[in-house]
């Protein structure tokens, strides 16, 4: 058997192990099957094309020097490879969407990349009929726009998301005017583009070129406009957008190169990408359409100059008192508990009330932290019992019979204004109704809005009081004075 056959049955079984890994990863109980299934099929995959594409260059009549191109690609894999050990070993939970969002950005350079590779070296004729060959020059030419178009949308985009969410970039939406004009015009632009390349016949002449350069550099603008134009408390589904974007970006760049396993995981990522989107738009009651055409028809509501008049403050041994006589405590997570990693102290003390027979339990809001999921990955860490973790709209409707909520470092997803301004950036957001318990107490180091700009009132209210610093040493304040 040679080696092209071996390869071809070893990336049917990488698409099956993807499938598998996709299926395991949809649950926690086999997220860590899931992931093994993945690493295998991705490391199946790589040797089985290292393997043709060795084959290849060793067929190549015309070529010198064949072990060059095999050199060349050996160190950029083992150069590629040490940077991704490097940046997965000390990444932070926290920093993971910018990582990924990294990522994302060199699937869509690869994409255009392969794009202008395909352009320039032009279709390969090999198994098609002669009287065929000027149909395959139009799909062709199409092929490489689009999978342009993709990659180019993709790059930029992530790069904006990579640098919105490391704050590198402000997170509040860029507002040009006129700004769902421009990206409709740029995509009539393109297709007119496209069009007018395919129809053409000379591909590589430099009318074709500059074509292609415009194509280019419009689907590199749209993607920095499109990701610019969203706001801090659309992230979330941004991430997932542009998860689905490079899987697409993948698929076109398997077309150019006629690798079916690259067709089948782009195909993949790009629905299983555009899936998780709509599951959060819905979560987060955002119109899909709205929020993958870079925030179409959200306009700016007023700048929040409200005067919610003065906050109140406690310190850690009150807060102590009035957990210790309570009878039923809810606490909601968020980013900042993540940054303190006060999951641990959070763990103590939820065992610690427990023993002394107070009810306590959970709020997990769907986009709380950085990551799907993030809060419930730190708060199994710590090994808090998940029958008490319970998802927003399981805890929300007990918020007004809870005698004690503690925030920890939560901000935009305990946020009134979405519920009740509905000029507030994240108006109609679900969000926990903390504001409804006897008394909530805010863990947090300043009076500093969260991530997605808004000014959040619960911090003004009368049952509200904050309580500063850094939420671990606040917690282990909470657990001495319990002691
Ligand atoms: P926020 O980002 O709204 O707020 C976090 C709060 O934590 C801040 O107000 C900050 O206040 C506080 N904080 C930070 N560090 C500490 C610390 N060491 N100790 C105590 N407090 C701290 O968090 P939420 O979890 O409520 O909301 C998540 C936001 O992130 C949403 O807007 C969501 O859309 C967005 N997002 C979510 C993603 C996801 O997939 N989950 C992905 C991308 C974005 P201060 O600085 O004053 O301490």
């Amino acid at each position: 058997m040679g080696i092209t056959a071996i390869a071809t049955a070893a990336y049917i079984v990488a698409s099956l192990l993807f499938i598998l890994s996709l299926a395991g990863l949809s649950k926690h109980e086999s997220s860590k099957s899931g992931l093994t299934y993945g690493m295998v099929g991705m490391g199946i995959a790589l040797l089985a094309t290292i393997a043709l594409t060795v084959e290849h260059i060793f067929d190549l009549d015309d070529l010198e020097m064949p072990w060059l191109p095999v050199v060349l690609m050996a160190g950029a894999i083992l150069i590629g490879a040490l940077i991704g050990l490097w940046r997965a070993r000390i990444v932070e939970m926290t920093g993971m969407p910018e990582l990924i969002a990294l990522l994302h950005s060199f699937v869509g350079l690869a994409a255009v990349l392969i794009g202008w590779n395909g352009a320039i070296g032009g279709p390969h004729f090999d198994d098609v009929a002669a009287e065929d060959h000027g149909a395959m020059i139009g799909i062709h030419a199409a092929e490489v726009a689009i999978g342009i178009f993709i990659g180019a949308v993709t790059l930029t985009g992530s790069i904006v998301a990579n640098l919105k969410l490391s704050a590198k970039m402000k997170s509040a939406p860029l507002m040009l005017p006129g700004k769902n004009l421009i990206n409709v015009g740029s995509l009539v632009l393109f297709a007119v583009l496209t069009a007018v390349y395919v129809a053409r016949d000379a591909k590589t002449d430099t009318t074709g070129y500059v074509l292609l350069g415009v194509i280019t550099a419009l689907a590199l603008f749209l993607g920095w406009h499109l990701v610019a134009s969203i706001g801090g408390g659309d992230m979330p589904v941004v991430i997932s957008m542009l998860n689905s974007y490079s899987g697409w970006a993948a698929a076109a760049s398997g077309f150019l190169l006629g690798n079916d396993l690259l067709i089948v995981t782009g195909a993949l990522v790009g629905s299983s990408g555009a899936y998780l989107s709509y599951i959060m738009c819905k979560a987060m009651n955002r119109s899909f359409i709205s929020v993958i055409a870079g925030g179409f028809g959200i306009e700016a509501g007023p700048a929040d100059d409200t005067d919610y008049g003065e906050h109140r403050e406690v310190n850690a041994e009150t807060v102590a008192d009035m957990l210790t006589n309570a009878k039923t405590v809810v606490i909601t997570p968020g980013y900042g508990m993540a940054v303190a990693q006060a999951q641990y102290g959070v763990a103590e003390l939820t065992s610690e009330l427990r023993k002394k027979g107070v009810e306590v339990r959970f709020g997990i809001h769907p986009v709380a932290g950085r990551l799907p999921g993030h809060m419930n990955v730190l708060l199994a860490e710590a090994k808090v019992p998940y029958d008490i973790v319970l998802e927003m709209d399981e805890i929300n409707e007990d918020l007004a019979d809870t005698d004690v909520v503690l925030v920890i470092g939560a901000n935009d997803t305990v946020n009134p204004a979405a519920s009740e301004d509905p000029g507030s950036p994240i108006a109609g957001m679900p969000v926990l109704t903390v504001w409804e318990a006897e008394n909530v107490v805010v863990f947090k180091r300043s009076m500093a809005a969260g991530y997605a700009g808004v000014q959040n009132p619960l911090f003004f209210r009368d049952n509200s009081a904050m309580l500063f610093g850094d939420a671990k040493d606040r917690v282990q304040d909470i657990l001495a004075a319990i002691h």
